[in-house]
Parts: C-alpha cells; sequence; structure tokens
C-alpha cells in the first residue's frame, strides 16, 4: 500500500499544486473584478453624496447676506446701543430662523460682539457675546465669507457655520451668521447604502453616517493643533478619539483599502462598521471639508472566495478528466502496441511459413530429383538385371549345352543309320522296314523339335508382362529342360503336386528359368552322390502358392547362409559358376511380387522355397 500511494505522491502533489494555484488566482481575478466594480459603485455614491450636501448647504449660502438687506439690522450695527432697534430685529432674526429651519441666526458687530440673535429669548443667549475668537468670524472680516464647522460655545451643539460680512456704500457694518444643524446636513444622507463620512480640514469627522463615528479623527492629532482646538473651541472640548482607520493599500483613482477595528458591541448600525472597506474621498467644494464613502469588501471576499473554491473544484475536475483521458490515450496506445505486435508476431511468422515453404519445396525438388535419380537408377538396374538374365539363361544354356549335344547326337546317330538302313529295305523293296524305320525317324525329330523349342523359349526374352500361371506346369517345363542332367546324374525327382493346381500371377518363363536354377543347384549340390534325390513340393495355402526345391546334398554352410543372395557369390570351382543365379532368381521372384529364400532341411540337404501370391477363384477363370 505505502508503495501505492509513493507511485501517486507526485501526482497528488501536482493536483494539490494546480488547486491551490487556481484558488489563488480565481481569488485575485474575483477580488480585482469585485474591487472595480465596488470602486465604480463607490465614484457613483461620492458622486451623489457630494452632490446632495452641496445641495443643501447651497441652500443657507446666501442667507446671511440677505440680512445686509434688512435696514433695520443695518442700523442697529451702527447704532449697538439703540433699544428700540434691538427687539425688533431680534424677532425678526427670530422669524427667519424659525423659517429656515436653521439652528440660529445672529449679527456681530465689528468688534465681536453679538447684538442681535435669534435665541434672544433663552436665557443662555448670545446676545452680548464676545465671538472675536471663531475663525467663521475672523475669516468673515478678512474675506466677506466664513464659512467653520464648530460645536456651539454655549449649549455644546455642533453645527456649521456660515458667515457674511454686512455693509453699507463706506464701511464694514458687522457679520451675520447662520448656524446650520448638522443633522440637517445628515438628512440628505438617509439614505445612503454604504456608510459615508465628512472629515473637515483637521481630519475630525464632523458628519457621519454612522453616529458612533462622529468627532473621531481620521489621523493623530498634534499637541499644537489640540491647542489651537482650545482657543478656537472648535470641538468644544470633545474628546477626539482616533476612528483608528488603517490604511492597507493604496489603489489607483484616490482609491484605498482601509481596515477599521471594531470598537465594541455599542456600535450598532445597518452596516458593517468594522472590518476591511475600500474608502474613496473626494473634497467637497466650497468647503475645506472631505467626504469619504466606505464600500465593505465582506461581498467581495465572500465572491472571491466562492469563485476561489468553484476554481479549486474545477482544477480538480479538470485534472481528473485529464488523468482519464491520459489513461484512455495510454490504454490506446498499449492496445495499438499490442495490435502492432501481434501483428509483427503475424508477419515474423509469415516470414517462417514462407521460408519453411520455400525449404519444404526446395526439399521437396531434392526429392522428387532423388526419387528420379532413384526411378533412373531402377530402370538401370532392371535393365542391367534383364541383362543378367539373359546372360544367366545363356550360362545355363551353356552348361546344358553338353547334355543337349548328347540328347541331340543320339537321335541324330540313330536318324543317319535309320535314314541308311531306310534306303538299304527300300532298294530290298521292304516297304514295312522302311515305313518303321520312317515313324521312328519322325519320332526322333519331333523329340528334338521339342528339346531345342523348348531352348527357344528359354532364350527368348521375356515379355514383362505378368499372367496368370500354373506352377506345377512351370515346374514340368523345367524339368523338361532339365532331363538330360537329370538323368545323367541319375537323380530321383519326387514330385507332389495338389489339385486344383495352385496358380499365381507371374511370368511363366522366367519362373521357369527360377526353378531350372534352383533344380541346378540341388544337382550340383548333390553331384557325386550315389543316390541323388530332389523333392519338389507345391502347395497353396492362407492366400500364398508355395513352390519348394529340397535336396539330399551337405546343405548350406554358415558363408553361404549369409551371402545366399549376394551377386557373385560362389563356392564352385570357376568356370563353373558365376555367382549370379539365387541373385537372378531372388530378382525375378521380387518382381512377381514373392520371396525366395534357402535354409537347410532339419533332415538334412538345402531346401529352397518360393512364395508367390496366390491367385483366387474369380482370377483363376479369367
Ligand atoms: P552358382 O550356382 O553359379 O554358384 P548360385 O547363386 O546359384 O550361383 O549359388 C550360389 C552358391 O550357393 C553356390 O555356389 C553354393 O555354394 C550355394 N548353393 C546354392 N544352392 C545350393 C544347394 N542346393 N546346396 C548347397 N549349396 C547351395
Amino acid at each position: 500500500m505505502p508503495s501505492r500511494f509513493l507511485r501517486h505522491l507526485p501526482m497528488l502533489l501536482l493536483l494539490v499544486v494546480l488547486m491551490g494555484l487556481s484558488g489563488f488566482g480565481a481569488h485575485r481575478v474575483a477580488q480585482q473584478l469585485g474591487l472595480a466594480d465596488l470602486q465604480a459603485t463607490g465614484l457613483h455614491r461620492l458622486d451623489l453624496y457630494t452632490a446632495s450636501l452641496e445641495r443643501e448647504i447651497g441652500k443657507y449660502a446666501f442667507l446671511p447676506g440677505t440680512l445686509g438687506l434688512e435696514r433695520d439690522v443695518l442700523d442697529l450695527l451702527r447704532r449697538p446701543g439703540d433699544d428700540k432697534l434691538a427687539p425688533s430685529v431680534n424677532a425678526y432674526l427670530e422669524q427667519l430662523n424659525d423659517r429656515a429651519g436653521t439652528l440660529s441666526i445672529y449679527v456681530i458687530d465689528t468688534a465681536g460682539h453679538v447684538v442681535a440673535s435669534s435665541n434672544w429669548r433663552r436665557a443662555d443667549s448670545f446676545i452680548g457675546e464676545d465671538l472675536s475668537f471663531r475663525p467663521y468670524f475672523r475669516e468673515a472680516m478678512a474675506s466677506g465669507n466664513g464659512r467653520f464647522f464648530g460645536i456651539g460655545t454655549t449649549r455644546g451643539e455642533p453645527g456649521y457655520y456660515l458667515a457674511s460680512t454686512l455693509a453699507d456704500d463706506s464701511r464694514t457694518l458687522g457679520v451675520a451668521v447662520i448656524k446650520v444643524s448638522l443633522e440637517q446636513l445628515e438628512k440628505s444622507w438617509s439614505t445612503v447604502e454604504a456608510p459615508a463620512m465628512v472629515s473637515d480640514e483637521n481630519g475630525v469627522v464632523i458628519l457621519g453616517s454612522v453616529a458612533d463615528w462622529k468627532f473621531t479623527t481620521l489621523r493623530p492629532l498634534d499637541e499644537t493643533t489640540r491647542r489651537a482646538f482650545d482657543q478656537t473651541q472648535q470641538y468644544n472640548r470633545r474628546a477626539l478619539t482616533p476612528l483608528e482607520l488603517k490604511e492597507i493599500a493604496e489603489l489607483d483613482h484616490g482609491a484605498r483599502l482601509v481596515s477599521i477595528a471594531k470598537k465594541g458591541p455599542e456600535m450598532v448600525s445597518v452596516y458593517p462598521v468594522a472590518g476591511r472597506f475600500l474608502a474613496q474621498s473626494r473634497p467637497l467644494p466650497g468647503t475645506p471639508w472631505t467626504l469619504t464613502v466606505l464600500s465593505h469588501l465582506e461581498q467581495v471576499d465572500e465572491i472571491a472566495q466562492s469563485r476561489a473554491m468553484v476554481a479549486i473544484v474545477g482544477a480538480a475536475f479538470l485534472f481528473m478528466l485529464g488523468l482519464t483521458l491520459d489513461e484512455r490515450r495510454r490504454h490506446l496506445k498499449d492496445r495499438l502496441a499490442a495490435r502492432e505486435a501481434l501483428q509483427k508476431a503475424h508477419d515474423q511468422l509469415e516470414r517462417k511459413v514462407d521460408e519453411r515453404t520455400a525449404d519444404l519445396s526446395a526439399a521437396n525438388h531434392l526429392l522428387q530429383d532423388e526419387i528420379a535419380e532413384r526411378i533412373r537408377a531402377e530402370r538401370t538396374l532392371r535393365a542391367a538385371q534383364d541383362e543378367l538374365v539373359q546372360a544367366g539363361k545363356l550360362a545355363v544354356i551353356g552348361q546344358l549345352s553338353t547334355g543337349i549335344a548328347h540328347e541331340l547326337n543320339q537321335p541324330l546317330a540313330a536318324l543317319r543309320t535309320l535314314s541308311g538302313n531306310g534306303v538299304r529295305f527300300l532298294e530290298r523293296g521292304d516297304v514295312a522296314t522302311t515305313r518303321a524305320n520312317l515313324e521312328r525317324i519322325a519320332q526322333l525329330v519331333d523329340r528334338m523339335g521339342l528339346i531345342t523349342g523348348q531352348l527357344r523359349a528359354f532364350a527368348r526374352k521375356s515379355s514383362g508382362q505378368l499372367q496368370p500361371v500354373a506352377l506345377c506346369h512351370a515346374l514340368d517345363a523345367a524339368l523338361a529342360l532339365l532331363e538330360p542332367r537329370l538323368s545323367q546324374a541319375g537323380a530321383e525327382v519326387v514330385r507332389h503336386c495338389p489339385l486344383p493346381e495352385p496358380r499365381a500371377r507371374c511370368d511363366a518363363n522366367r519362373l521357369e528359368q527360377v526353378l531350372i536354377n534352383l533344380i541346378g543347384n540341388a544337382l550340383d549340390a548333390m553331384d557325386g552322390q550315389p543316390a541323388p534325390r530332389i523333392e519338389l513340393d507345391c502347395a497353396g495355402l492362407d492366400g500364398q502358392a508355395r513352390l519348394s526345391v529340397r535336396d539330399h546334398g551337405p546343405g548350406l554352410d554358415e558363408a553361404a547362409l549369409s551371402h545366399l543372395f549376394e551377386p557373385f557369390f560362389t563356392t564352385k570351382a570357376a568356370g563353373v559358376g558365376l555367382g549370379l543365379g539365387l541373385t537372378i532368381s531372388a530378382g525375378i521372384v521380387r518382381d512377381f511380387g514373392g520371396t525366395l529364400s534357402g535354409a537347410n532341411h532339419p533332415d538334412g540337404g538345402a531346401v529352397f522355397t518360393l512364395e508367390l501370391p496366390l491367385l483366387d477363384e474369380t482370377e483363376r477363370h479369367d
């Protein structure tokens, strides 16, 4: 198991890296896109809030200046101690304040003392107060107009002060001041969708859609500034705690990424008031203030996180898909390789088969050549054998010639005597004796014709055609041919032939030649014996025709038994035997489809057996 895990470790690492990278990339891209989106919305909000604030402030911008149109007001400034004028101006200011919905309206002389005020009825009225230290007074005296955010010195009410100088044709008479409540300005923000704040030139938040942000500082205040605040009583000794807004990064178009620390559970708002924000600021025209819109990054973060998750899952899915496809590709490749290997093996096999076939056909050719050669050799051998047979016949004839000569000489001598006597008997007129002589002559001529005819038949070349031959008949023919030798040797021939005569398909002449040879050998073996005896036996048994020639000679010795059928094996004297007789005989019998064998008879003498396939009943009659 661990080895399998290790084998897959690089893949797992790759997957993790891929998922990490995709998650990170998707997060980054989604965050950038979200930020760009948020920035566009923020800018839009900034436009909207600036416009509504400007409109709200602009409503009161001309109000202080309009007091210069009021004669009573100017007269009171000219004569501050006028008891008759003061109440009417106060009443007028009170009325105007009510109508305009402002916090207070008052008039200050050039020395900085309040000469008339809308809140004249109240115990803490401004009348008689020295406000020469207030920046809006100083500014107005210097430039004609003064604007200031501050907290009231008497009632501690924050407000926006708008001041304008009042003058007649020749000189400045005093300053008219309108104090607008901040709530008044904030009214326009009742519908804002994101936290917004206005900070003054000191970095103090004077307006904020979140109540707790008011009078917090956006940047740290140094000691000199704090002391100046004490002098002008701008914030009327408010604590001015820092908002703890930290800049994380600066983006383009003046946008910044900031974080606001959570102050405590008491900070309850419809907006998120702590966390990371996109802050977009813009100076408010006509004021030294800055409007800042804060857009919370929570949503962007959430979207970025969900996109990152989608990307991670997507990457894993793609990776798996890739793996599956790769696996498939590899599988296909393996299959292709296997098919190629198979094809290769197949080709190789085919090549081998071709080679073997070529070898085989070459071997076949060789074999055919060899067979042809054998056939040629066989033919040559057959021809040689035929020649030998012929030669053998001639040899036999040669051997027989003495006997034949003796056989023919006798009748020839008898013929001469008979013919000589015949002439004499004819001269004597002895017709009867002459006839008897002539008849005797005819008999002798017949006998001679028989002998020569058999010799001719023996010497004639065989036709090679096999025919049914009666074996005893052939045996008799052979005995007839050997008659002179047999009678010369005084041999006793015992012949046994069953009926019906066994028949075999062979050549009668050549069979006779074999038998002559066997009987001749038997006579040779018994040469010099007082009572030579030859037993000839013919039988048909078990589909075999058997012809045996037995003599009572010395039998076959060891050497003769093992070399009997070899050509030129002979024990006879030179000129007597050639050693071809049995060789030729065996060849002839083999041609007939039979066998020739020689053995010693248990009762002495040699016995030669010739076996041929026996012709059956149907063949016998054809
Ligand atoms: P050849 O008669 O010219 O010698 P054969 O082939 O007929 O040639 O005989 C070969 C030899 O076999 C003879 O020389 C003889 O030694 C032996 N042989 C053949 N027939 C007989 C027989 N009947 N008895 C003893 N030996 C024989």
